[in-house]
């Protein structure tokens, strides 16, 4: 259970990029943050495992309150959540399998980790992650020779071994294609159920985040303006989350998106046809 109370955040520029965020979350229950650019969304993201300080307000993870905490006692609690992030953030030279492993380093001992000697368990456990994930056939090639689903795959396998209490995501299909976005999301949003892991996702595309998130926070200018089920998100509050310009904006993006998925769908059904 995660527990946001009062969050507030004002850079040392003087910008107040969130006021007074408070939320609770479940166990295994998938929040899609939404909110145009500038909302906060980076920011209440950072703010939970104190990346950004925040100037006032709580964070409690399982009860124990990250707002508090000194650098290793805060280190040590970091270990508990897992990040996935948009750039998938892998170590392209090294393996699948050691980008997962690489998700227990804060565990192992430094001596091992520099060998490279991950403890038997720990193996085991990422094997069995790489299968959920799908990348059983790709555990020892190099990050670098991945797809950008795969390696987002590979980025949720590591988040996993790290055996969090908590996920943050930001932006985990922004650099996707909207078919891989949707298997991303769809993969997050079972391995977070399966795990009973709460989540914050980060998501700029509203529409996705309707089709898999079970709640859904909409932030505008650094205040929380929405809070609720994805079908109570109605045209009227998508129009006071992005503004009215912002929000037929997006809707054209999106159609368009939809369209050109069309067309290169038909295009590879005429191909296989063909063939
Ligand atoms: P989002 O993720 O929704 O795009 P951000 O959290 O990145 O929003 O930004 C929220 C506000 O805080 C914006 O006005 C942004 O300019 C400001 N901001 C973000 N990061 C910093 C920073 N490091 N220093 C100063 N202002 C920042």
């Amino acid at each position: 259970m995660l527990d946001v109370t009062g969050l507030t955040k004002t850079y040392a520029t003087g910008d107040k990029a969130l006021s007074d965020v408070s939320f609770s979350l479940p166990e295994g229950q998938v929040v899609g943050l939404i909110g145009p650019s500038g909302a906060g969304k980076s920011t209440l993201i950072r703010c939970i495992n104190r990346l950004v300080e925040p100037t006032s307000g709580t964070v409690r993870l399982n009860g124990q309150e990250l707002t508090r905490l000194g650098a290793r006692d805060l280190r040590r609690a970091r270990r508990r959540i897992g990040m996935i992030f948009q750039e998938y953030a892998l170590v392209e030279r090294l393996t699948v399998m050691e980008n997962v492993l690489s998700g227990r380093l804060g565990y192992v001992p430094f001596w091992r980790s520099f060998t490279r000697r991950f403890p038997g368990p720990d193996i085991a456990r990422a094997f069995q992650l790489l299968d959920r994930v799908g990348l059983s056939a790709h555990v020892d090639k190099r990050a670098d020779a991945l797809s950008g689903g795969q390696r987002q795959r590979v980025g949720i396998a590591r988040a996993l071994e790290q055996e969090p209490e908590l996920l943050l995501v930001d932006e985990p299909t922004a650099s996707l294609d909207p078919r891989t976005s949707r298997q991303i999301m769809r993969l997050l949003t079972e391995v977070c159920r399966e795990n009973r892991l709460p989540a914050i996702v980060n998501i700029h595309d509203v529409v996705l985040a309707q089709q898999f998130t079970d709640r859904i926070i909409g932030l505008r200018a650094g205040r929380m303006v929405f809070d609720g089920r994805p079908e109570q998100l109605t045209q009227s509050v998508l129009t006071e989350i992005y503004g009215e310009e912002d929000w037929n904006a997006m809707k054209k993006g999106a159609a368009e998106q939809d369209e050109a998925e069309a067309e290169a769908l038909d295009a590879a059904r005429r191909l296989a046809a063909e063939a």
